[in-house]
């Protein structure tokens, strides 16, 4: 069982926040690290990513994004930014980088801990969780003490029980790591979750990065302008 932990999510291809962010999880004496998926969609560098998460990352499941690149249904919800971003970045992949996310499990179950994209219950259909209510409904979906989950890009420490007001080492939890490369709760610095299983703690990171150089490379690459701008505001 590794003491330290970290969980990241939702990089889409944002390879300036991705790189922070490992540094960062050094910086923490993070053991582990387990990657949440979407590691491409939206940003300028998906291949830099996809060797990025590959090499560092212990575990990593399947996000829509990265399924999307492969699997047509996927798609049916994508806005047009995300639909253009997505040709563009399939473009840009090698063989090799879809077969590896081809071999990405939905989910993942280790020391207690469940790991997947979207939520607990049929991961393969891609909820999202927004609230403390949701979060609660679906604690009785997963046995393990703590399911981390990504997509919404919203960071969330969910008690499963409604008498808990805050973490501990002894409550079950549903815990949104927030976005890596793409955040949506109005702060542009990148999330990421920090599990410390003998100190008993749980601290959402955030880190700042070079958003502007994030921002540049996705206009250079001729992608939606909208996907730039909506880096610095964080939504
Ligand atoms: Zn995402």
């Amino acid at each position: 069982m590794p003491v330290r932990l970290a969980i990241i999510s939702d990089i889409h291809a944002n390879l300036e926040a991705l790189e922070r962010v490992l540094e960062d999880t050094e910086l923490m004496q993070a053991e582990r690290l387990v990657c949440l998926g979407d590691i491409v969609g939206y940003g300028a560098d998906p291949a830099a990513c996809v060797a990025t998460v590959r090499e560092r990352a212990d575990i990593c499941v399947l996000g829509n994004h990265d399924a999307a690149v492969f699997s047509v249904p996927e798609r049916a919800f994508f806005n047009p930014n995300a639909r253009e971003a997505l040709s563009w970045t399939t473009a840009q992949l090698s063989e090799d980088d879809i077969t590896y996310l081809q071999s990405l499990p939905y989910r993942v179950s280790t020391d207690n801990l469940l790991f997947v994209h979207s939520a607990p219950r049929a991961p393969e259909q891609w909820d999202y969780v927004f609230s403390g209510m949701e979060a609660r409904l679906y604690g009785r979906y997963f046995h393990e003490r703590i399911c981390f989950i990504g997509h919404s890009h919203v960071p969330g420490l969910y008690p499963i029980d409604a008498g808990v007001r805050e973490y501990s080492h002894a409550d079950r939890f549903l815990i949104n790591v927030g976005s890596v490369g793409q955040p949506r709760d109005g702060d542009w610095r990148s999330s990421y979750g920090l599990l410390d299983t003998v100190a008993g703690t749980y601290e959402n990171r955030r880190v700042e990065y070079d958003v502007d150089a994030a921002a540049r490379k996705i206009l250079a690459r001729g992608l939606p302008a909208r996907l730039a701008q909506r880096l610095k505001f964080g939504q």
